[in-house]
Order: C-alpha cells, then structure tokens, then sequence
C-alpha cells in the first residue's frame, strides 16, 4: 500500500491555530484528489500520512501534491510493519528504484516505544543499503534521502524526498480578488498570494468586441493553470470597452490611464464586496511603467474600498520573468494580445497625478451608474480542479450568491 507523507515546517504548527493548519491542509488535500478514492489522512506530529488508492499513478500523485500549498516537502512511502528487518527490505527495495552514488537515511521516530532510536536505526539501516548497494553515504548533501518514519503502529519507509511548493495551505489567510491582465506579472503576484494562504476570484477587464478576445482567452487560460493550486475558481469578465470610449470622450488624455485603473479598483471592489474578499491583489511593481510611480499607485489606490495587495511591488522585471517560467504561466503571457490598457492608451500618460485634479475631472462623470453597469454586464466563468466534465468552464451570466 502506498501512502503520500507530507511534511511541514514545525514552525507553521507552533501555537493556537496549529489545528486551523492541519485541518486546511486535510481539506485541501482531499479537493486536489476529489477524482479518486483517498484513502484516511492522519495527522503525525509534523506530518500527514495520505492513504494513496492503487488507481492514482505514482506521477500524478506527485504532480498534484507538488501543489499544495503548506507542504515543505513529501514523498511517496510504503507502511511495513514495527520490525527492523522490515524497514531494512523496504528500504533496499526504495532504493533499488532510485539509483544514485550518495545517500543518507533519515529516521524520525514518532512513537518511543520503539526499541531502538531514530540513530540507531538510521545507522542499521545504512549499513544494509552500503551492503546492498555500495553507495556511500553523504549527511550534508546525498543524492537520496531514506525517509524512515516510526509511528506507534508501523512504520513508513520512503527513497526521494520531494520539495513541495511551502507557503500556508490556501484558504487559512482568507479570500481577495485578484486582477488578472493576461499580462506576465498578474498571475505571479496571485501565485504569490495563494502561496501565503489566500483564495482567490479573478476578475479580468476586456474590450471585447472593440478589440479581439485574444485577452479574455489569455485571462481564462492563467486561471485553468492557477487553479490547480486552489481547485475552483471563478474569473470575472468585466466588459470594459465602452466605459473606457466614455472616459476617452470626457477626458483629457494623460489622466486616462489613472482613470481606467481607479474605475477598475471601484469595480474590482464592487465584485469582491459580492464575493466576500477582503482585499485585491495587483501585479504592480514601483516604477515599472507609468502608471505605477509611488504617486500614480496613491490615487489609483484611492478609489479601492479595500485594501490593495501588491506582492510584486518591490521585485524588478527579471525577478517577475524568472518565477512566470518557474510557474509556467510565461509563455501563455507573452502571446500576443489587445487588452483593454492597449485601446485607448495616450502616448504620453501622467506619471505624478494629483488626486484633486483626478477627482476633479471624475465630477464629469457618472462614476456610479458606470461602475453599477459593468458590474451588471459582468459574466462569471468557473473553474475547477481536477477538471470537471460538468465544469467545463462554460460563460455565465453574474449571478449573486
Ligand atoms: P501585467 O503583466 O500583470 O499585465 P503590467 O506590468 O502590464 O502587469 P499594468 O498593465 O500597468 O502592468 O497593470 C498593473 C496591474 O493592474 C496588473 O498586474 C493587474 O493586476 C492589473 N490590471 C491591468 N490591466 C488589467 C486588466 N485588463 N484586467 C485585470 N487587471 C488588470
Ligand atoms: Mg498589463
């Protein structure tokens, strides 16, 4: 029988909300394998124990929990029983499936009753594995570690440990809005957010039909891939088009940008309001073009009626760059697209907006009813998960609820 152990960082699990983790993380686990029959979860000291259907295929098993959230790292183990020889055949058997020229055993034992402790066996045990193998063993930097865990009622034996992602399993901080531009630093900085706990519901800003759906199709495929890491989701396709010709009708053109960005605060936070977020979540970064001068950031800010997260904010292009490709959202990003910033954008826009000014030139507009109608032309997709035949994420009508 194979079984999915899951480690965490012992300093995610100090204090009072330690059961709030652990119960996030069962829960979490359970939705990521929602299409096959998980066996039990237990929760062991710093670790969770997943009993692994025999369906579920080593590499998917993998893949998938190289996903979640709030694990430091995993590994696939087999449950031998409270017998030294037997930890020893299943280790060497481990082994025999992971060649490699350096290796170190690492035993932890959980339940005390066990007659030997965690050096004593790490020292047995891999003394049978240079007998077998003639690999020598490295403590500091081996090729393979022996996972050995020792509980009350058998042991778990596991060869390669797997680096899981780290971070808070999602859903413990809370829920945001994040705003996905098809763009390469958006779905970093949702990355970023959902690697510290949050769920997110994006909302996307298209101008379709005055320009391609190019952006809307980008939108939808970065949130199919950063679903896997929250296993449902919901975008919301805002029609921004024809609020943009009206600004551009009403407006003089370098406060443009400014006035696109804090309409689509005012409605991102409209959506969240509905959604029940409590923040929204930017892909800015100081500086990086225009509209993101220190003060460009305060008056778009200004219009969000709730707190805006900018995970990016201090990291520079190459950084954002490296993590898309580590992410793999990178090359869906750079495909080329409109979105609605290209249509309509001055040639020289503000870089130093003052808010009175701003606030001044939106007294000539209905900011309400603009804001109450994109809203209400508003069309959600879902997306889930593994994905679901039922789910395939078909454009809705916004509905409440
Ligand atoms: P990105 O690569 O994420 O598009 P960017 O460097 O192009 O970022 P901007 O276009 O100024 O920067 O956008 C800054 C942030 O505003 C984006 O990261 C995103 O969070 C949000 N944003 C911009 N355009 C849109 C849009 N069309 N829909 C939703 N959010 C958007
Ligand atoms: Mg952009």
């Amino acid at each position: 029988m194979r079984y999915l152990v899951g480690r965490y960082h012992e300093i995610a699990l100090k204090g009072r909300n330690q059961w709030r983790f652990v119960e996030q993380l069962r829960h979490n686990l359970r939705s990521v394998f929602a299409d096959v029959r998980l066996g039990k979860i237990r929760s062991e000291g710093p670790r969770l124990i997943v009993e692994l259907p025999d369906e579920l295929d080593d590499a998917t098993a993998c893949a998938r929990a190289a996903g979640i959230f709030g694990v430091a790292n995993f590994s696939l183990s087999y449950r031998v029983p409270l017998d030294l020889q037997a930890i020893k055949d299943a280790a060497i058997a481990r082994v025999r499936e992971h060649p490699a020229h350096s290796f170190r055993i690492s035993t932890r034992r959980g339940d005390k009753r066990f007659p030997m402790n965690s050096m004593e066996v790490d020292r047995e045990v891999g003394a049978a594995i240079v007998d077998a193998f003639g690999y020598r063993v490295d403590l500091h930097d081996p090729e393979l570690t022996v996972a050995i865990e020792i509980l009350a009622d058998a042991a778990f034996v596991s060869a390669g440990k797997i680096p899981g992602p780290g971070g808070l399993p999602v859903g413990i901080s809370g829920r945001a809005v994040a705003l996905i531009s098809g763009g390469i630093d958006s779905p970093v900085a949702a990355y970023r957010m959902m690697r510290r706990g949050l769920t997110l519901d994006f909302v996307h800003f298209h101008a379709y039909p005055l320009v391609s759906a190019a952006s809307l199709e980008k939108a939808c495929d970065l949130v199919a891939q950063l679903t896997r890491y929250q296993t449902r989701s919901t975008l919301a396709l805002v029609p921004f088009g024809m609020l943009q010709r009206e600004i551009v009708a009403g407006s003089e053109r370098p406060l443009r940008v400014v006035m696109y960005r804090r309409f689509m605060m005012r409605i991102a936070s409209a959506l969240a309001i509905r959604f029940r977020a409590r923040a929204l979540v930017t892909g800015e970064s100081l500086g990086q073009v225009a509209s993101q001068t220190l003060d460009n950031l305060a008056v778009i800010e200004n219009a969000a009626r709730l707190p805006v997260l900018r995970p990016l904010l201090g990291m520079d292009k190459n950084e954002i760059v490296e993590q898309a490709r580590a992410l793999g959202t990178f090359e869906t990003s750079i495909l080329a697209d409109q979105d609605c910033c290209t249509l309509f954008v001055p040639e020289h826009p503000e870089t130093h907006a003052r808010l009175a000014e701003v606030e001044a030139l939106e007294a000539r507009f209905d900011v309400d009813r603009m804001v109450a109608d994109a809203v209400g032309a508003t069309e959600v997709r879902r997306f889930s998960f593994p994905p679901r035949p039922e789910n395939p994420g078909i454009l809705g009508e916004y509905r409440d609820g």
